[in-house]
């Protein structure tokens, strides 16, 4: 007979109830997850959409379309429950007339292409244009559909094309892109126009808040930041962007901007574009890699002209191939890295004061949260890092749609 002493006994079923214990709390959190996930309205505040090919057969959003990161199966699955869509406008140096003419061709394009799912899906989606809307669609199981213009440059400088994008269901305008605009500086510019918002930005502003449309104050500068909480007579929305003190990029909010969001009553979205909240071990490796092929500073593809990309193409070739190799090892960001913003976020400014938007389909996705129908992964990363079911519905959709309802309300006020 073998003698098994009985120390050994013990450390055997002790580490087995330990085990069966791990196990149990992971598949009671799941469940928790789970539960709470289908409670909430779950919102994402900004989603771009590829172009005027939206909603044809080259790019269908009602089939699990690969290059698509939100699509309204992925969205079923994540149980992700309404999504503004982005009317993207990109920013040029020219601010003439017939630039914005054709401005608002491409941004109509958009708008019509937008309006194609519902056609094609109306059993699936609608559109939503008040927050009332938007809880009754979710209440049937469809998912509610938005729409914010990204880059008032599409406002041009004539106000009444608020009037317009406003009826064509425009409920939030980020107010600049990445570069400075006839509305106010970029946080993304290098050099200062208007020192914040610009005269005509202050109209623009005033006659938001009359319509009831939300100020989105993510790409803009810290000036112009500054300048929106002055005027704006209504809470403010940042749709995507992250935490500075978390990762260092200029398109993420101080403590400072956080703290006066809270005060003003409004909600930063965290964004999960991988650069705006990468991991250290990943910012510190693309720091290397620049300087390896001599490429200056960090975002060179939006600042060397045409003419300095031809000429650097072996390098820049280069770089992006080494880049793909490392980030096999060193991804950008995960889920936990873009909920390290949200904690950081809920620090400062408060749990009444964080949302998400992920920049899908426009840079967004990480890993473990790439597209929506990894959605849950969010939620079971805040279960896990002790956030209750309230703070987690606040996250999700609640903060956002109170600081709808109160531009709506104020809107109302005026009109
Ligand atoms: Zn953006």
């Amino acid at each position: 007979m073998i003698k098994i002493p009985f120390g050994f006994i013990t450390l055997l079923l002790l580490t087995f109830f330990l085990k069966a214990q791990s196990n149990l709390s992971e598949e009671a959190m799941l469940e928790k997850a789970k539960i709470i996930h289908e409670k909430a309205i779950v919102l994402d505040t900004h989603v771009d959409i590829p172009g005027k090919e939206y909603a044809t057969p080259e790019c269908d959003p009602g089939i699990d379309n690969p290059n698509l990161r939100c699509d309204l199966v992925k969205m079923e699955k994540g149980g992700v429950d309404g999504v503004f869509l982005a009317v993207f406008i990109s920013q040029e140096d020219k601010f003439d007339g017939e630039t914005y003419a054709k401005l608002k061709d491409n941004a109509l394009a958009k708008f019509e292409a937008i309006e194609r799912i519902f056609e094609q899906y109306p059993d699936r989606c609608e559109l939503a244009l008040t927050t009332a809307d938007l809880r009754r669609i979710v209440s049937t199981g469809k998912r509610a559909i938005m729409i914010g213009i990204e880059n008032g440059y599409a406002i041009g400088d004539d106000l009444s094309s608020l009037d317009k994008y406003y009826s064509l269901g425009t409920r939030y305008i980020t107010l600049s892109h990445w570069r400075n605009n006839q509305i106010c500086d970029s946080s993304t510019d290098e050099t200062p126009k208007h020192g914040g918002l610009s005269d005509f930005g202050r109209e623009v502003v005033k006659k938001m808040n009359l319509l009831g449309i939300m100020c989105d104050a993510s790409h803009i500068a810290e000036s112009s930041f500054w300048d929106l909480l002055d005027i704006s007579s209504s809470p403010i929305i940042c749709s995507h962007s992250g935490s500075k003190a978390v990762t260092d990029h200029p398109r993420n909010l101080s403590d400072e901007q956080l703290k006066a969001l809270a005060k003003n009553g409004g909600v930063v979205q965290i964004v999960a574009v991988p650069n705006f909240i990468e991991s250290s071990d990943h910012k510190k490796m693309v720091e290397s890699l620049i300087d390896e092929f001599q490429l200056g500073e960090r975002n060179f593809n939006y600042y060397m002209t045409d003419e300095e990309k031809e000429l650097k193409k072996k390098d820049i070739e280069g770089y992006y191939a080494k880049l793909e190799l490392l980030e096999k090892t060193i991804p950008a960001a995960s889920v936990k890295d873009f909920v390290d913003h949200i904690d950081h976020a809920v620090k400062i400014a408060g749990i009444n004061h964080v949302g998400i938007g992920t920049d899908f389909d426009g840079g967004g996705g990480v890993t473990g949260f790439k597209n929506h129908a990894e959605a849950l992964n969010v939620t079971i990363e805040l279960v896990k890092r002790g956030y209750s079911e309230e703070d987690i519905l606040k996250i999700w959709g609640g903060n956002l749609l109170r600081v709808w309802e109160k531009v709506e309300a104020n809107s109302a006020a005026k009109s």
